[in-house]
């Protein structure tokens, strides 16, 4: 069955379009996976967070490689408006990879949770990208992955034309935790940081529920100046 419709539709690299993946290997090669970490804002860092950030809610965050790369750009552009949910597993590989790269050990404590969407959404795409890539994060690492404990209650505008005070009222409140999570250390997934605004209302809310640590990942980091 699989040959069958690997012979009727044929998958092709969504950046050079060789046939064989939808990521090839040399395009996958072209990626550099970041060998360092940075603050939840543009400085360097190894340990805690700088003082400006301090007393942000999120705590750490580990991004694979840089948004301004093209083949990063363009893959995740396909991932979540063509929907092409396989490229997850190279993405997955790339945050493995980077997490590896700057020794982020991750005990059992931490639960896996994606970055929710809204119903309408899912619907239109199908599947939750940040829940894809948790998916195969847990079946690598084992850790548990729980896509009800966060949910998002309000549709709201795209991020991506706002800036940075705009992202931050339009992303407010629209998150809800379902359940206690007393003690629990968090694994965040989303596909892209930018501003972090995202990333820090859900933390604000997991946080609120009770949670220890909330360590966001993503597969790109985009550098802007807003
Ligand atoms: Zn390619
Ligand atoms: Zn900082």
């Amino acid at each position: 069955m699989k040959q069958l419709l690997n012979l009727l539709f044929p998958k092709h690299c969504v950046v050079c379009k060789k046939e064989g993946s939808f990521l090839c290997d040399d395009c996958l090669s072209l990626i550099e996976i970041n060998p360092f970490r940075y603050c939840l804002c543009e400085k360097l860092k190894k340990e805690d967070k700088c003082n400006n950030c301090k007393n942000r809610y999120l705590d750490k965050i580990f991004s694979a490689s840089d948004y301004n790369n093209k083949i990063v750009k363009t893959a995740i552009h396909k991932f979540k408006y063509s929907y092409i949910k396989e490229l997850s597993l190279p993405f997955s590989f790339l945050i493995l990879k980077h997490l590896e790269n700057v020794n982020c050990s991750i005990d059992t404590s931490f639960i896996l949770v994606p970055v929710p969407l809204s119903q309408k959404k899912i619907r239109k795409r199908g599947f939750n990208q940040s829940e894809e890539i948790a998916k195969n994060i847990s079946k690598v690492t084992g850790l548990l992955l729980d896509s009800n404990c966060l949910i998002k209650i309000k549709e709201n505008k795209s991020q991506a034309e706002l800036n940075k005070t705009e992202r931050i009222n339009n992303i407010k409140n629209v998150f809800k935790v379902t359940k206690e999570l007393k003690n629990k250390n968090i694994l965040l997934i989303d596909d892209v940081y930018t501003t972090g605004s995202t990333m820090e209302e859900c933390s604000k809310e997991l946080k609120k529920a009770g949670a220890n640590k909330v360590w966001g990942i993503t597969i790109a980091r985009e550098m802007v100046d807003l």
